[in-house]
C-alpha cells in the first residue's frame, strides 16, 4: 500500500487547491519583482524626494540618507571591516560628500567603519554623543577626524541639524549625558519631511527610550539595537506607531537578533517589517506623502505598494 492511499479523495482535492493557491501567490509576487542590486539599479531620485538606504552591513548599522535639499547624511558605518563597503556604496550612488555624519554611539558595529568613510569621502559636520570608549575603534575615529581637520559636534536631545519648514532633522536623544549601558547614549535622529517621518534609534534600549520627551511619532522606524528584546518597549512602540520597521542585523548573528519578542510586537502593531539579513539593503523613498520600499535580495519591487493607507 503506498502512502498516497492514506489521502481520501476530498483531501487530495484540498491539497491540489492549496497548491494552486500557493502557485498563484508565487506568480503574483514575482510579477512585480525588480532587482535593485544594492540600490544601484534604482532610478535617479526624483526631485524633492527623500531617499533612505538601510545598507546591508551584516551585524551592524549604516543608513545613507539623501535629503530632498540635495544634502546627504550618513548614520553609522558598520564594523571596522565595513568602512570600505559603505564608502563604495555611497560613491555608487553618485555621492562623494557627506554633509552630516553621525556616529550613534562608540560600539564597533556602528562606528567601526567611520574612520574609513572619513578618510575616503568629503565630510561636512560630524555629530557624536558625549561618550567615549577606550577602544582602538574609537580612537581610530577620533584620529580620522583630526586628520581631516574636523571637530565633533555634540549629539544630544534638542540639537537641530536643519529645519527649513518642510524638512527637519533633529536629535531626540540622548537625553542624559551618561548611562550604564553605552547603547543608551545612542544618538537618535528624527527626520520629518512634509507628511512623512523617519526615526533612527541606534542601539537605544528601554531606559533611553523612556527618557525621550520629544515627539517620536514616525512612519518608518529603524528598530533599536538590531531588533533586540532590550529595545522596542511597548510604551515606545506605542509612541512611535510605525507603519514600517527596518531591522539591521547580520544573517545568523551570535546574538539571535532580531529577537522573537520584538518581531511579535511589531507584528501586533501591524508594522511591515524589513530586515537587512533577509532583504539585503532596503531603500525607502518618499516625496513627503506615503512612501515606497525597495529591497535588494528578494528582488521584489514593492514600489506598487504605497503604504499611505497604512499610516496610523
Ligand atoms: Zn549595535
Amino acid at each position: 500500500m503506498s502512502k498516497h492511499k492514506f489521502y481520501g479523495k476530498k483531501r487530495y482535492y484540498t491539497l491540489i487547491f492549496v497548491l494552486a493557491v500557493l502557485i498563484a501567490a508565487f506568480v503574483y509576487s514575482t510579477a512585480t519583482k525588480t532587482s535593485i542590486h544594492g540600490g544601484v539599479a534604482l532610478e535617479e531620485r526624483a526631485e524633492d524626494a527623500l531617499r533612505v538606504h538601510y545598507i546591508d552591513v551584516g551585524q551592524g548599522d549604516s543608513e545613507l540618507i539623501e535629503l530632498p535639499n540635495d544634502e546627504v547624511m550618513l548614520i553609522d558605518a558598520g564594523e571596522n571591516d565595513k568602512g570600505g563597503l559603505v564608502a563604495d556604496y555611497v560613491r555608487s550612488q553618485g555621492i562623494d560628500k557627506i554633509d552630516y555624519l553621525v556616529g550613534t554611539h562608540p560600539h564597533s558595529d556602528h562606528i567601526g567603519g567611520l574612520d574609513t568613510v572619513i578618510d575616503e569621502l568629503e565630510i561636512g559636520k560630524i555629530y557624536m554623543p558625549r561618550a567615549s570608549s577606550d577602544t582602538k575603534t574609537f580612537s581610530d575615529v577620533l584620529d580620522a577626524v583630526e586628520r581631516k581637520g574636523l571637530s565633533v559636534n555634540s549629539a544630544k536631545a534638542g540639537v537641530e541639524i536643519l529645519n527649513d519648514g518642510d524638512l527637519s532633522v533633529t536629535f531626540v536623544a540622548p537625553v542624559r549625558e551618561a548611562y550604564k549601558s553605552l547603547n543608551n547614549v545612542s544618538a537618535i535622529v528624527k527626520i520629518v519631511y512634509k507628511g512623512s517621518s523617519f526615526l533612527f534609534t541606534g542601539d537605544a534600549e528601554e531606559q533611553a527610550e523612556g527618557d525621550i520627551t520629544a515627539d517620536v511619532r514616525a512612519d518608518i522606524l529603524k528598530v533599536g539595537h538590531h531588533g533586540s528584546s532590550t529595545s522596542s518597549s511597548w510604551d515606545f512602540l506605542d509612541r512611535v506607531k510605525p507603519s514600517c520597521a527596518v531591522i539591521s542585523c547580520g544573517e545568523g548573528n551570535d546574538y539571535g537578533h532580531p529577537h522573537t519578542e520584538t518581531l511579535e510586537k511589531l507584528s501586533d502593531i501591524g508594522a511591515a517589517v524589513y530586515r537587512t539579513d533577509l532583504d539585503g539593503t532596503v531603500i525607502i523613498e518618499t516625496q513627503g506623502d506615503g512612501y515606497t520600499v525597495y529591497t535588494e535580495n528578494s528582488e521584489e519591487n514593492r514600489g506598487d505598494n504605497n503604504y499611505e493607507n497604512q499610516r496610523k
